[in-house]
């Protein structure tokens, strides 16, 4: 009876094994073909300012979806574009997308608003990545301030040392820097003194907690005390509820992110959704 036990046992998680090995290799193979076939869309997700109380700036948010595979989320598709290296076209062409949208945008409101775009650490591997980045600027017309590339510990993690050049390069040519997920991870204070970064997202796992848990709470206002006395601007992710709004204007946390103001939405929709909140 143990035997047919282990058995089951065994069985059950090469099944489960079997179907993830399965679906990921089937979406590596539907992603080869993805870009050709115009299945990537970028989403934008509003950023608001707490004290002007308007959108200054969105957050590009890839989407995909496959006839074979239905929509796809970047959690599970990320990792795997990254580990493939189709995360270098796909990331560029998010590039290109998100800027031409910003131009339209900006255009469009006589604003000047801000783009984040997401950069995973396989990007910098693309030795051409900031001639890319600055040839899609001009190209688009947008002013590299304007302009905001968002990385998490990842990528700093591996201290490789053209990470490193590229970092520099990136504040040089005055692109925002935003540091992604603060708080998840090794978040080291180091690395926010090492570079240039101008902006610190607070991750949603903290949000998520206040303002009923007090060491949340104790944390947040901690951080954003940090990140103030290092000259950068705070943004809070995933913002649901009044209550967290609430406490996040309380604690002087200057740009709030989530579905509590709006989740992503289409280039199309974002440019209506602008013009209702001036
Ligand atoms: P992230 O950069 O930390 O993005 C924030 C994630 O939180 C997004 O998930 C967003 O839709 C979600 N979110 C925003 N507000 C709320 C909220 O109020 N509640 C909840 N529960 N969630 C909220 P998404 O779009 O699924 O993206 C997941 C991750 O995939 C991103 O995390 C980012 O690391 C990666 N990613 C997305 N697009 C790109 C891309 O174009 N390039 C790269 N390299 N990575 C990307
Ligand atoms: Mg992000
Ligand atoms: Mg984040
Ligand atoms: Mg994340």
């Amino acid at each position: 009876q143990a035997k047919d036990l282990g058995r089951n046992t065994y069985s059950f998680f090469s099944k489960k094994m079997n179907t993830m090995m399965l679906r990921r290799f089937e979406i590596e193979e539907q992603m080869h073909g993805a870009l050709e076939r115009n299945e990537f869309v970028l989403y934008y997700q509003p950023q608001f300012d707490v004290k002007k109380q308007k959108i200054t700036g969105v957050e590009a948010l890839l989407r995909w979806y496959n006839s074979a595979l239905g929509n796809v989320t970047p959690d599970e598709f990320i990792p795997i574009a990254e580990h493939t290296g189709l995360i270098i076209p796909i990331g560029r062409f998010v590039i290109k997308q998100a800027l031409s949208f910003l131009n339209e945008w900006q255009n469009a409101h006589q604003q000047k608003f801000t783009m984040a775009v997401n950069l995973s650490p396989r990007q910098f591997r693309d030795k051409e990545l900031l001639g890319f980045i600055k040839d899609s600027l001009s190209e688009s017309n947008v002013n590299a301030e304007y302009l905001e590339l968002e990385i998490t510990e990842g990528v700093l993690m591996s201290g490789q040392s053209h990470i490193h050049d590229a970092l520099v390069e990136i504040s040089e040519l005055g692109i925002k820097l935003s540091m992604d997920d603060f708080g998840t991870g090794y978040s080291s204070l180091s690395y926010l003194r090492q570079y240039a970064f101008d902006v610190l997202k607070i991750d949603q796992s903290f949000i998520s907690g206040i303002p009923l848990n007090k060491a949340d709470c104790e944390l947040v206002n901690t951080i954003i005390a940090m990140a103030h006395s290092l000259g950068l601007t705070v943004v809070a992710e995933g913002v649901e509820t009044k209550e967290q709004l609430t406490l996040l204007e309380e604690l002087g946390c200057d740009l709030v992110q989530g579905y509590y103001f709006s989740k992503p939405i289409p280039a199309k929709q974002l440019l209506d959704f602008a013009v209702s909140y001036k």
